[in-house]
């Protein structure tokens, strides 16, 4: 028979002394705090047991994540009518702006001054100054109006419009009297009083009639180069 260890009396002092900190003060005992009243379980959300099921994407099919509950549109296909949308829009606008009068009048304009220059140019593409004796590179002399441009009637009347250095141009503000009898020497008498006739005149051009003038006017400069074997 095996003897039992006697317990082992604590001795005195040791189990009854109170832990103590380093400054040797007892140490307060923690109570233990209650513990909070727990709330009532939730009760679990189905998507947290099984995963959702999506409806259908009116778009692409699949189900995916729907961003658009009213139309049935998933993220993926909504991020990509965003894009579209604003793709769309920012055609419009530069659409909206090629048509815009005053974007067509410039364009009209430029076409319309190489034009008039080159068609008085030589085959070396000089051209003389209509006022004044004057001779420059069709690139270097500009497309003088008799009647200003301001008078959308005439701005772009083949009888309005001559080569023009720009000294008489603008130094001379367009030589107006000599302009207007030069223009009846050569096409007529009465060619400068029936433009400043038509001057008086309203004239709103359409953004077709733009555009036509526009095409016309490229393809006689493509002509005229061809013509007189002007490359540039
Ligand atoms: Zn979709
Ligand atoms: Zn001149």
């Amino acid at each position: 028979m095996m003897q039992r260890k006697p317990k082992k009396t604590p001795i005195k002092g040791e189990a009854e002394a109170k832990p103590t900190n380093i400054k040797g003060t007892p140490e307060k005992i923690k109570e233990p705090k209650p513990l909070r009243q727990s709330r009532p379980a939730k009760t679990p959300i189905k998507s947290e047991d099984k995963p959702v099921e999506h409806p259908a994407c009116s778009i692409c099919g699949k189900k995916r994540l729907i961003a658009i509950k009213s139309k049935k549109i998933c993220a993926v296909c909504n991020k990509k009518r965003l894009v579209e949308k604003g793709r769309a829009r920012r055609e419009a606008k530069k659409q909206k702006k090629q048509e815009s009068t005053g974007f067509l009048t410039n364009k009209l304009d430029k076409i319309f001054s190489i034009y008039v220059r080159l068609k008085y140019a030589d085959d070396n593409g000089n051209v003389q100054c209509f006022t004044c004796t004057n001779t420059h590179h069709y690139k270097a002399i500009q497309n003088g109006h008799f009647q200003s441009r301001r008078y959308m009637s005439t701005r772009f009347h083949v009888n309005n419009c001559r080569p023009q250095c720009y000294a008489c141009n603008v130094g001379l503000h367009g030589q107006q009297y000599i302009f207007g009898s030069n223009l009846d020497k050569e096409m007529g008498s009465g060619t400068a009083e029936t433009m400043v006739l038509l001057s008086k005149q309203q004239k709103k051009f359409s953004a077709q009639e733009f555009q036509e003038l526009i095409k016309y006017y490229t393809e006689e400069v493509a002509n005229i180069k061809l013509q007189k074997g002007i490359v540039d």
